[in-house]
């Protein structure tokens, strides 16, 4: 499958220049790879599917308003944020992790391909969601295969603007982890306003869950650097 019939298989216009940078960027990731850690796959074909396709998959345009801004937390190589960005270069992307070396790759890569609308930030997901500056100040914030969702709800809500939403991009897992992260996610006051279930081209199974925040989140989360993961909240 190349960029650009992957464009088309995921429903959007096919865009030369669009799928030239996806391909691209893909290459360099998998370039990258082979020196250091920054994904699992080594493939360049199957790092298309298995990274910049499911990266796609979270995108919809329902929630991801003309020239608003876009969090991806733990980016690592990039994924979801850069394929997104390159996707809609109306709206910022700020790109989130804790290892500064995957940021490096990261911003030499977008630089080298002309993205302009991405901005990577080395930081702790739990220092960024108490800043007055990041927090409650994104349309969407994203999150793929990061932290089970008790842990991961707490770190990204608190980034979300109140009517914005939290997608978590997960596996065959997911529901399981949303029955867990009940009781954080009422807390945090978000809600499951959708679920997307799909395969990948390959069969690799996929959960996308949208969880729409209705109000402020209190000002005690997300808790100190390392609290969630010690201990998570958990609970129906
Ligand atoms: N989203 C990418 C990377 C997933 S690996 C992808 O799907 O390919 C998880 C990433 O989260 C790692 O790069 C790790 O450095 C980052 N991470 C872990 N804990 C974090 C924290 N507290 N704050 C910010 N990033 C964190």
């Amino acid at each position: 499958m190349t960029a650009l019939e992957m464009m088309e298989a995921l429903g959007f216009p096919a865009d030369e220049e669009k799928a030239a940078k996806l391909t691209e960027y893909n290459a360099m990731v998998i370039a990258m790879s082979k020196k250091v850690n920054l994904t699992g796959i080594k493939d360049v074909d199957e790092s298309l599917i298995k990274n910049v396709y499911d990266s796609l998959t979270v995108y919809d345009a329902k929630y991801f308003p003309e020239k608003g801004k876009v969090l991806d937390l733990g980016t690592g190589a990039g994924f979801p944020g850069v394929p997104l960005a390159i996707l809609r270069p109306d709206m910022l992307f700020v790109l989130v992790d804790s290892i500064q070396k995957k940021l490096t790759f990261v911003e030499d890569a977008c630089k080298k391909l002309g993205i302009k609308n991405v901005k990577c930030v080395h930081m702790r997901a739990e220092e960024g969601g108490r800043r007055r500056k990041t927090r409650e100040a994104f349309d969407v914030v994203t999150a793929r295969a990061v932290k089970a969702m008790p842990i991961i709800s707490e770190w990204a809500l608190p980034f979300v603007k109140v009517g914005g939403v939290f997608a978590a991009m997960k596996g065959p897992g997911a529901m399981e982890e949303m029955k867990q992260a009940g009781k954080i996610l009422r807390e945090l006051h978000a809600e499951l306003s959708e679920k997307k279930e799909f395969e990948l081209p390959g069969g690799d199974k996929r959960c996308i869950l949208y969880l729409k925040k209705t109000a402020p989140c209190p000002k005690t989360y997300p808790r100190k650097v390392g609290i969630a993961e010690k201990k998570p909240i958990i609970g129906e």
